[in-house]
């Protein structure tokens, strides 16, 4: 990235008239406070992506403040929530010397419609305080959840993140959203658009086009709210799981699965892995090395219901040669002491919490860090198999261990593989970053894209979705012309640039 970018002087003004609007308490310039939202899993120690300044507004008037300033003084901004897409470049900003919009500070749950279903949050909201407001409401209603429970409702969403229980799609659970526009303008999606509407939480269209969708992995303006949709506390919920070892069992294990899913047997979101999956007794066990493979899934509803379901899982799954199954029954009421520590148990019943950092630790100690690498494919046995050997064949090449955690939808599967490595060792982990480049071409070569992607390897990514000459991102940029003519929001952020900056791209 061109280390000219960015007009110091300029921000350093900006962020001078910020703090002049918002006060100093929501302005952080020193290195060692700035130093915290550093991508942890890149290179330790590395200034390579650093933010100028962190700026942290408390209201949706100081949002619109901070983004007329930037318009002001031509300046670049790069959002989080709450900052911790580890994984996925952290807090990092695309283009180094942005300044940085940390939402931490509006962490209102606005909202708990307990007759509906839905919570309106803010973007501060972190699952541990979306499930605490919960409880307090009599625990009526479950959240999905990711796996950890520190990052936020709207972060997690909009980067089309995933829960595991059966609302766990959460791009798809966010209804109505308030955003701030690229020049500072408010607005508000779907029913939303009218002034007072009583659905505006309720129905997730409007009249027109949706334009939601621009908001999700985007930057087309800065979410300050959103509906999102919630899950009945159901009587029973079984937590069951397939373990089998090796790898052509796959194809009828996953060919079951589609038919259960897709007939409604099972309605949540599966996760299959390996090295980073349950053990027998249901805890999260990471053994890159192991041979493995450990299914994990949840049937919901009342006692009856989910009896009669669990003896369909065992009878479809069951009949396959060489599988294991079993399952844990839990009330629904269950939510501390049966479900302590247990990871697979917990997420599957929206209980947030950190176990699987901590497991994730375990490589190389407290600074492991980690590379996903994510491509989609049809929930077709022989194809997932396929695509797991392709990747895996990869992994080996490169000589690096193969863990896998795919996550299961009816159609469609999410082939997660994750490389571990020490940020501390700087080669080894560049090597880790360079290894993507050409699993992304060969893997793109089969016609499979990703889902998401790290900050450095976005324009790589984007670059794969190459319908009739990059039809799709041509058209995304003109509307990222046309709403922010000054490129000041999240510029790069899934390979799209704002004009004055497309220079930059690949760089
Ligand atoms: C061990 C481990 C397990 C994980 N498991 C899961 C999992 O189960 N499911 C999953 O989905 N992820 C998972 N992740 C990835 C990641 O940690 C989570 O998705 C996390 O919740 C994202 O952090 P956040 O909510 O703080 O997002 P943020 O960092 O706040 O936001 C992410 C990105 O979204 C955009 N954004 C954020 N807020 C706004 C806004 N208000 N307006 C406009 N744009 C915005 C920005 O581009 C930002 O960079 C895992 C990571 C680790 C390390």
């Amino acid at each position: 990235m061109d280390a000219q970018l960015v007009d110091q002087e300029a921000v350093a003004r900006a962020v001078d008239a910020i703090e002049k609007a918002l006060g100093t308490d929501a302005v952080l310039r020193s290195r060692a406070d700035l130093d915290e939202f550093r991508d942890p899993f890149w290179v330790l120690g590395s200034d390579d992506n650093d933010v100028a300044a962190a700026v942290m507004p408390a209201s949706v008037e100081e949002v619109q403040a901070v983004v007329r300033i930037a318009n002001e003084f031509k300046v670049p901004l790069w959002t989080v929530s709450t900052g911790r897409n580890y994984g996925y470049g952290g807090a990092s900003p695309r283009v180094p010397g942005s300044i940085l919009v940390n939402l931490s500070r509006m962490n209102r749950v606005l909202e708990v419609n307990s007759e509906l279903g839905y919570a309106v949050v803010e973007p501060g909201v972190r699952w541990f305080d979306l499930v605490d407001v919960l409880e307090d409401h009599g625990g009526e209603w479950w959240s999905s959840i990711p796996d950890l429970g520190w990052g936020s409702v709207i972060g997690n969403s909009l980067e089309y993140g995933r829960g595991h229980t059966r609302i766990g799609s959460h791009a798809e659970n966010v209804v109505g959203m308030e955003v701030v526009l690229p020049n500072g303008e408010l607005m508000r999606t779907g029913m939303g658009a009218m002034e007072g509407n009583r659905a505006f939480h309720a129905y997730p269209f409007g009249f027109g086009p949706m334009v939601d969708g621009l908001f999700f992995q985007s930057n087309m303006g800065i979410v300050t709210q959103i509906g999102w949709r919630l899950m009945k506390r159901p009587e029973k919920y079984a937590s069951c799981w397939v373990h089998f070892d090796g790898d052509e069992i796959i194809v009828p294990v996953i060919d079951a699965m589609r038919e259960l899913m897709l007939d409604e047997t099972i309605n949540n979101y599966p996760f299959l892995g390996r090295g980073v999956a349950a053990n027998a007794e249901g805890r999260p066990d990471l053994d890159p090395n192991s041979q493995k493979w450990a299914l994990r899934f949840a049937l919901y509803g009342y006692d009856e219901i989910v009896e009669a379901k669990w003896r369909i899982v065992e009878r479809v799954l069951g009949a396959i040669a060489g599988v294991e199954i079993g399952h844990k029954m839990y009330d629904g009421t269950d939510r501390v002491g049966p479900l302590d520590g247990i990871h697979d148990d917990k997420v599957q019943a929206g209980i947030p919490g950190m176990e699987l950092l901590d497991l994730y630790k375990v490589p190389f100690g407290p600074d492991t860090g980690h590379l996903d690498f994510s491509p989609v494919g049809p929930l077709i046995g022989a194809e997932v198999l396929k695509m797991i050997r392709m990747v895996r064949s990869m992994y080996e090449e490169f000589g690096e261990p193969y863990a896998a955690g795919c996550m299961l939808l009816p159609n469609s599967i999410l082939v997660v593989s994750v490389m571990f490595f020490d940020p501390k060792d700087a080669e080894k982990t560049k090597r880790i970053y360079d290894n993507y480049d050409p699993m992304l071409k060969r893997i793109a070569a089969e016609g499979y894209g990703l889902y998401r992607s790290h900050i450095f390897k976005m324009d790589a990514v984007a670059a794969t979705f190459d319908f009739n000459n990059h039809a799709y991102l041509r058209f995304v940029e003109t509307i990222k012309d046309a709403v922010d003519p000054n490129g000041i929001l999240q510029a790069g952020k899934q390979g799209i640039w704002p004009q004055k900056l497309r220079a930059q791209r690949g760089r």
